[in-house]
């Protein structure tokens, strides 16, 4: 595992935050349609910048961002993990976590040590077809603690579904939801092919489907993200 870079500002990354985020190298699972390819699949050997240097750089940002945000690849891959959001924890900042929940023990640690403010878990697909989405055989037994862990610990959260067309359906959606619920927030995010997925020729997944979906739970709080605004009405 290596950091393999950083993004200075994002409006987008933790809702209602000027987000600073840090992306680790690696992963260990294959989305077809994950746009991260590169720092997925070239798993960085050496930091591209180093701890200390992300570290010094976030020293000249306090005041001026609110929050940093530890995203990849999977970043509780990265034994480092813990020390770095203890050092960003004492510049002051709010901690968010992107994960796929296949590190619970890592992800039960951090909660334990009061070192998270939110966590974003990627819920891929219906248990049944966790593998499809994946790209991966997948310890179903690993993502089910994530998901207790999360929704038992006190902290926001957000469980997320990338959709796409070739790999999801209504009642896979609906399965899913089964599977997770209840929860506070749920958000379908819209595949986008920018060229740099880890498998070609994939689609979005129709908004109207998802409209099938929601009905199906009129109770439950399913957000849509990167689905134009006329559609999302
Ligand atoms: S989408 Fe996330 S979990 Fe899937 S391969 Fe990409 S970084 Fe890993």
């Amino acid at each position: 595992m290596a950091i393999a870079g950083v993004s200075n500002l994002s409006l987008v990354d933790f809702d209602g935050y000027l987000t600073y985020t840090i992306f680790f190298s690696g992963c260990n699972m294959r989305c077809p349609f994950c746009h991260n390819s590169i720092i997925v699949l070239n798993n960085f050997k050496d930091d591209e910048l180093s701890f200390s240097s992300i570290i010094e750089d976030l020293k000249t940002r306090i005041n001026k961002i609110d929050a940093v945000c530890f995203s990849g690849g999977e970043p509780t891959l990265d034994p480092r993990l813990k020390q770095f959001i203890v050092e960003v924890k004492k510049l002051g900042f709010l901690v968010k976590l992107d994960t796929n929940g296949t590190r619970p023990e890592v992800v039960e640690d951090l909660l334990k040590n009061n070192l998270i403010d939110y966590i974003a878990m990627d819920i891929k697909s219906s248990f049944k077809k966790y593998s499809i989405a994946t790209g991966v055989e997948n310890d179903l037994n690993l993502i089910r603690r994530s998901v207790n862990l999360i929704k038992s610990s006190g902290v926001q959260y957000e469980f997320r579904t990338t959709l796409v067309d070739e790999l999801h359906d209504v009642e896979t959606l609906v399965e899913m939801i089964e599977n997770i619920k209840p929860f506070p927030k749920l958000v379908f995010q819209q595949f986008v092919d920018r060229g740099t997925c880890i498998k070609k020729g994939l689609h979005p997944f129709p908004y109207e489907k998802i409209l099938e979906v929601k009905r199906r739970y009129p109770d439950l709080n399913i957000e849509t993200r990167g689905y134009d605004s006329k559609e999302s009405r």
